[in-house]
């Protein structure tokens, strides 16, 4: 007879060592769970829940490129489409090290839910390269873009598939990859990507407008809150494309931006530092950066005291799981608006909410870049560009509608404001799901 054997007594039975080498969670394991749990809560049906456990399209590709020296390197490339129930998909490339399957099939569901819970018609996609992008030259990153742009394009197109910018992609990448296709097809296919320069038919106001969104979604929040903007003090963790955007636009609005960090250090001033000084210092840095910067009445501070300065709004705008349980505790902002893509960890969650941290969570606090990239799609698709004034105008009252669905639906359901904008989410995607049936 067989001997029934838990994971747990298997795990107790292993050697040390081997325990160590145990696959740690990933981003796409905590995904599936989050799914998991808003199924329970939505009582979604088990047939859709399963569809959208898979993704529904997944590939895998392997890139030659000729280095500058002669040598021939093969990184590995993905595209995966979670969705398409919503519309065409879309999201963003990234070159990263760090980048594997199992990462991207994270983030394209994400996009999924980025999507629905903003009400514009895409399902989510992402892509990704495993390389590092900080040790190559502009020629190389020019003929890995367009090597994977032909490797993927069996499964683009303006009504497929529309990539888009994301980390350590530019407006640059996608002229390359906008080029490309243009090339191959022997047509203009400039709607294949959006996150272009302007001249190549992207649109005005899209490089702000994610943290134009961080903004909105800021201030609708203060306001439910019964704050006021003037008397509003925010923290940015990031001072890249989100995070300056933001803390501008904030500074705009009449907040005190009293903290910023980037990758070399943080930045405090208790009466309020000058976004367009910060701004015009770092984009004449060499990487960027606000390294070395000076002003009266600024003191340097680490990043782990930014993350636990004493403010009304926290701004995560860098990367992943800069929020973790260690931080969660300490920290004294009373509300966090997430800039970035999952800065803040399940654990950290839950701590968060416990403490009555109110968290505004990613796939709503940022969707400003996929709207106006979807307003880039829309202009393309007719050859008829709009003013800033009127990309902005309708940039605001998408976020502040959406804002206003999640925080109502969640105010009803009681529940934080991450778990109603996925329930939301969720119950969008499995309602056209449900609609267009199996095919065939
Ligand atoms: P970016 O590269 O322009 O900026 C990132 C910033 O974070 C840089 O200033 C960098 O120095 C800083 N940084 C990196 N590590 C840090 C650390 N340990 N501590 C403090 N600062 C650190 O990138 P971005 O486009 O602004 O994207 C930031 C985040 O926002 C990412 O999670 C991205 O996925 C997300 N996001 C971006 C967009 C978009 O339109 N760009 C849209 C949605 C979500």
């Amino acid at each position: 007879m067989t001997q029934t054997v838990t994971a747990e007594q298997r795990v107790q039975s292993l050697p040390q060592f081997m325990v160590a080498e145990q696959p740690r969670q990933t981003l796409w394991d905590t995904t599936l769970r989050q799914l998991d749990d808003v199924a329970k809560r939505i009582e979604l049906d088990p047939s859709i829940h399963r569809i959208l456990r898979r993704p529904e399209r997944e590939l895998t590709v392997a890139i030659p490129v000729m280095m500058d020296d002669g040598r021939i390197e093969v990184f590995s490339g993905y595209r995966v489409q979670h969705s398409s129930a919503r519309g065409p998909c879309k999201g963003g490339v990234r070159y990263h090290p760090s980048v594997d399957l199992d990462e991207v099939r994270a983030l394209a569901a994400l996009m999924t839910w980025k999507c629905a819970v903003v009400g514009i018609p895409y399902g989510g996609a992402k892509g990704g390269v495993d390389c590092d992008p900080a040790v190559m030259s502009q020629n190389e990153l020019s003929r890995l873009t367009r090597r994977f742009t032909t490797a993927i394009l069996p499964i683009l197109g303006p009504k497929r598939d529309i990539p888009a910018p994301d980390v350590n992609t530019n407006a640059q990448t996608m002229a390359w990859m906008a080029d490309t296709v243009t090339m191959l097809e022997g047509k203009a296919v400039m709607e294949i990507v959006t996150g272009k320069p302007i001249p190549l038919g992207g649109s005005l106001g899209r490089k702000e407008a994610t943290g134009r969104g961080v903004a909105i979604a800021t201030a609708e929040l203060i306001k439910r809150r019964q704050g006021r903007l003037s008397e509003t003090t925010v923290a940015v963790q990031g001072y890249g494309n989100v995070g300056s955007a933001a803390a501008t636009i904030l500074q705009e609005m009449g907040c005190k931006i009293v903290a910023v960090s980037d990758v070399s250090g943080g930045l405090y001033c208790a009466e309020g530092l000058d976004t367009a000084s910060l701004n015009q210092y770092a984009a004449n840095h060499p990487r960027h950066l606000l390294e070395g910067y000076e002003a009266p009445g600024v003191e340097p501070i680490t990043n782990e005291e930014l993350l636990c300065a004493d403010v009304d709004v926290l701004i995560p705008a860098a990367l992943e799981h800069a929020i973790h349980a260690d931080i969660a505790g300490l920290v004294q902002a009373r509300t966090i608006v997430e800039g970035a893509n999952g800065p803040t960890t399940p654990e950290a969650d839950e701590i968060l909410n416990e403490r009555g941290i109110v968290v505004v969570p990613d796939i709503l606090a940022n969707a400003g870049g996929v709207i106006v990239s979807y307003f880039e799609w829309v202009q393309d698709l007719q050859n008829f560009f709009w003013e800033e004034e009127e990309v902005n105008h309708r940039l605001e009252q998408i976020m502040v509608r959406s804002f206003r669905e999640v925080w109502d639906f969640s105010q009803e359901e009681r529940v934080p404001l991450r778990l109603g904008a996925s329930m939301l989410a969720v119950s969008r995607v499995a309602e056209a799901v449900q609609a267009r049936g199996i095919f065939p």
